[in-house]
């Protein structure tokens, strides 16, 4: 699994910590950190075993 995770923008508002990019108009993904739907884009560089909904690609 890979070391960048989706992010929503709620969970990424509750947590500014950490380097983060994101992608404009990037299609739906899954939170990593709360599995809901999202397309705000938003990526972080997080261990995959260390959140409960880490996406494959
Ligand atoms: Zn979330």
């Amino acid at each position: 699994m890979t070391w960048t995770q989706p992010l929503c923008q709620p969970c990424r508002t509750r947590d500014e910590r950490g380097v983060f990019r994101r992608i404009p108009n990037d299609h739906s993904r899954i939170c990593c950190s709360c599995g809901e739907a999202t397309s705000a884009g938003i990526y972080i560089r997080i261990d995959p075993a260390s959140v409960p909904y880490p996406s494959e690609d």
